[in-house]
């Protein structure tokens, strides 16, 4: 979803995108900037299907629709959401499921601790400078101590996870491809 400004601000779920064109507070918007009513895209969507063009469709009795990549809000002013919420998720996902001191990707949840930098038995905070996700192995040998104390490595130095760094996380390459010129407008997106 992108608002007035064009910025992306929201991953939305196809039935909600539906709804706004419907209720007109949306247009389709195509990576060529190009924005579309309702009526107009079931036209496009009608030629596409009539062509036998690729491309996902869905299908009623009466209207077949090309599935939009994006839509654009022309009322919408927020901005994108900046903060990540703390949370055991969000902090997996910051740390690709990787023990931040051996390196081990951590596939089976079991495996998967919360480590405190400076231990919260001397006051450290539950926050996301000082928590990076850490293998049982290597949360064993750290026990109450400092990474120095312990022998142990941080992989990098945990900070704030932006939020769309994070949304990106859980979206397959080819969804990130097709938002790219969108996500590149509003500064998310950076090639590698
Ligand atoms: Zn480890």
């Amino acid at each position: 979803m992108l608002n007035k400004y064009y910025q992306a601000v929201q991953i939305t779920n196809l039935q909600k995108a539906i709804c706004h064109l419907v209720k007109g507070t949306a247009k389709v918007i195509t990576p060529d900037w190009t924005t579309h009513s309702f009526e107009d895209w079931i036209k496009i969507s009608q030629f596409h299907n009539g062509n036998g063009s690729e491309g996902r469709f869905i299908r009623s009795p009466s209207v077949t629709l090309l599935i939009p990549d994006a839509i654009y809000l022309p009322f919408y002013e927020s901005l994108p959401q900046s903060e990540v919420i703390f949370s055991r998720q969000n902090l997996f996902l910051r740390d690709k499921f990787t023990c931040q001191y051996c390196g081990k990707i951590l596939k089976n949840p079991k495996e998967r601790t919360i480590d405190h930098i400076i231990p919260k038995s001397r006051g450290g905070k539950t926050v996301w400078s000082n928590v990076v996700l850490c293998c049982k192995k290597c949360n064993l040998k750290k026990g109450d101590k400092t990474p120095e104390e312990a022998g142990l490595k941080l992989l990098k130095l945990p900070k704030a996870p932006r939020w769309q760094a994070l949304i990106l996380e859980e979206f397959p390459k080819h969804k990130r491809d097709k938002w790219k010129v969108f996500l590149n407008f509003a500064g998310i997106f950076s090639e590698p």
